[in-house]
């Protein structure tokens, strides 16, 4: 099925109905037209979620060029029928999700936090525009470090925490399914594993929550007849880990897999689907509060809350501990850039 519910001429434009929501056309805003903002508006763009996207960015020529590019693609793609366009701050008035994937990416065996400072100064330009001309829309945080630019956007937003979501460990959780899917050979959707804590190097894989068929992974792997490998186990959350470094130094970035995940979450919200994902979010996490981090939160037309505590071994919770207090002093590092 397309996109396309309903038009009618209201002044000559042609206004089109998402096929999520034939009521209301719905608009997505991605500001960053770069690696990760092109490969998002296009993968927007098939979904079918919007009506209409508008892309943003301070080149403002290159967020003309991919909004083109992606138009191209509109009718060729079964999403039917999409706007896609390059904006201003003055177009976010009804988004409903704004997107940021605007800032440096990390260069070849840069860390995500080596990124805080410059990401951080961009930040302060984009964010209080985005709230004054968006108020009420929901903020999806894709910059790195994604876990201090939520909390910033957090900040300088003056948005309630629900409303302020980052694109956390959503991708770390699906890459953790791949490696378990290929380990296990099921298909990855049907393993139940995730990832929370930091999108980086301190992130936790809790091994005790992980299950296949309803079973923890070494009850799964007694009642299928295999050994349960913990070595094969920590080898795969080790490449999780590392995946976007080996990603960035053969091809100088990640943007496929973020792409989707970030559309993930915006059907999410745009869809209001209750869904459960490892979004980050300003809260308190294993003793620490007032930081930013990921683990399972609702996510719907609302943005995102959690909903129940992570019942966790002693092991995991003291490493969701460290990850957290590993964020905070990234976000205390930021002195006054944290002042609205
Ligand atoms: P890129 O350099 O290709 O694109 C960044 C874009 O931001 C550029 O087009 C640039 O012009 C734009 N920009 C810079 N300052 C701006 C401003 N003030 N206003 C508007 N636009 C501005 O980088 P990329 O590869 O797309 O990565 C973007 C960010 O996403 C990086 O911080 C990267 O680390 C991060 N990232 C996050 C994840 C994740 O899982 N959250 C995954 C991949 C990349």
């Amino acid at each position: 099925m397309g996109a396309l519910f309903a038009t009618e001429g209201i002044n000559g434009q042609v206004i089109v109905y998402s096929r999520y929501c034939p009521f209301k056309p719905i608009k997505i805003a991605v500001i960053g037209a770069g690696n990760v903002g092109a490969s998002t508006a296009y993968s927007l763009m098939l979904d079918g979620l919007a009506a209409e996207i508008v892309i943003i960015d301070v080149n403002h020529a290159k967020a003309e060029g991919e909004a083109m590019d992606i138009t191209h693609a509109v009718p060729l793609s079964p999403s039917g029928q999409t706007r896609v366009y390059a904006g201003g701050y003055r177009d976010l008035y009804d988004a409903a999700v704004v997107v940021v994937t605007a800032g440096v990416n990390q260069k070849p065996g840069q860390t995500r936090l080596d990124l805080v400072h410059a990401n951080a100064a961009i930040y302060r330009t984009i964010i209080p525009e985005v709230a004054h001309h968006a108020p009420r829309t929901v903020l999806l945080i894709a910059t790195n470090p994604v876990d201090v630019c939520t909390y910033l956007a957090y900040k300088l937003s003056g948005f309630p925490a629900h409303r302020v979501l980052g694109s956390g460990t959503v991708l770390d959780s699906a890459r953790l399914q791949t490696e378990l899917g290929a380990m296990f050979d099921v298909n990855p959707a049907s393993v139940h594993a995730f990832v929370v804590g930091e999108h980086g190097d301190s992130e936790v894989v809790p091994w005790s929550l992980a299950s296949i068929q309803g079973m923890r992974l070494p009850e799964f792997c007694r009642g299928a007849d295999l050994p349960y490998d913990a070595d094969a186990l920590r080898a795969a959350a080790a490449r999780t880990r590392t995946a976007a470094y080996e990603i960035i130094k053969r091809k100088g970035a990640t943007d496929f897999a973020i792409a989707a995940a970030l559309t993930s979450i915006v059907r999410a919200v745009v869809r209001s689907e209750d869904s459960l994902l490892t979004v980050s979010r300003v809260g308190s996490y294993a003793g620490v509060d007032d930081v930013c981090l990921s683990v399972p939160a609702r996510v719907n037309s609302k943005g995102a809350r959690t909903i129940s505590t992570l019942v966790l071994e002693p092991d995991e919770e003291e490493a969701l501990r460290n990850s957290a207090l590993r964020i905070k002093e990234a976000i205390e590092s930021l002195g006054d850039l944290l002042q609205t």
